[in-house]
């Protein structure tokens, strides 16, 4: 196999064969992100894709799943990506599904003609960065999207035979902000059908401009029981029917349940840690955080 870079798995993707499409980010502005700051944006060479699919098939028995991996890597233009999923089709005829990163924006450019073909070519699901519902906070992290484009574009999704997962940037609105944040975010995310939502916490990772703005004291972090508490808000007010995974790495909280049957107890799980939380040890731990 041609060495993955940065392999980012999304959830469901455990059992799945990677397969790396892309290299960097073809957008690349996000203020939190450090994952392809020295990898420039390009579709790997179809020969190393090849080999890859040769490799996995003399040596996987009966491949379920793939998992596409580089810079969002399912939001490459149909014209590149669909003669990769024919090949995996070709190589590979016991996949079932396809899945990958793909940004809000990759989804807006694409038309439901196009992610109807995804869909029919074997892209099963794709995992989105939504981060946030409020507006104010994907404005100051520069994500790209808006609010109003989490609820216009996901279902197209969904109309096209596409399930997705989505991450939530807990912390992403900074002090003092973090609580209203989750509550705008909550009445967004309810307008969405997302499989999985990840939860995972704001890190200022060497690289990435987040860094620079914390040490400049133009963001302040929030210290770790505001983060809990606007997770706890979000979690409260949420209102679709969905699998939360919140034992990333990054957070100092480790919750797990279905919405809303676990609702009660998710919530009183993040503000029991909110309460008990010690904020003052923990300050300066996540400029301390080196990578994940
Ligand atoms: S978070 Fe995603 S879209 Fe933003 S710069 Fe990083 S890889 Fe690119």
């Amino acid at each position: 196999m041609h060495t993955p870079q940065n392999v980012r798995r999304g959830p469901n993707s455990f059992a799945s064969e990677l397969l790396q499409i892309s290299t960097g980010c073809p957008y690349g502005k996000c203020h939190f992100c450090n994952l392809y700051e020295h990898e420039a944006y390009g579709v790997v060479p179809m020969q190393h894709i090849v080999e890859d699919l040769d490799e996995i098939a003399a040596t996987v028995r009966h491949p379920k799943s793939i998992l596409l991996l580089g810079g969002n890597p399912a939001g490459l233009p149909n014209s590149k990506l669909i003669p990769i999923l024919k090949l995996i089709r070709e190589k590979l005829p016991t996949v079932q599904g396809v899945s990958g990163f793909m940004s809000t924006m990759d989804v807006k450019r694409k038309s439901d003609d196009n992610l109807r073909e995804m869909a029919e070519m074997g892209i099963t699901s794709v995992v989105l960065g939504a981060e946030s519902g409020c507006d104010a906070t994907l404005k100051r992290m520069e994500k790209g999207h808006v609010a109003e484009d989490i609820v216009r574009q996901y279902p197209r999704l969904e109309r096209a035979g596409i399930k997705y997962s989505v991450f939530y940037l807990c912390g992403m609105a900074g002090k003092g902000k973090c609580v209203e944040s989750g509550l705008e975010s909550a009445k967004v995310f309810s307008q969405i059908n997302p499989e999985t939502i990840v939860l995972t916490t704001l890190t200022p990772f060497e690289g990435t401009k987040l860094r620079g703005e914390v040490e400049d004291g133009s963001f302040e972090l929030a210290p770790e029981s505001e983060v809990m508490l606007e997770a706890a808000a979000f979690l409260e007010n949420l209102q679709c029917e969905t699998t939360i995974s919140g034992s990333h790495d990054s957070n100092l909280f480790k919750i797990d349940g279905i919405l809303p049957r676990d609702r009660e107890r998710l919530v009183a799980t993040l503000k029991w840690r909110a309460e008990n939380v010690n904020d003052r040890a923990l300050a300066g731990l996540r400029m301390r955080m080196a990578g994940m």
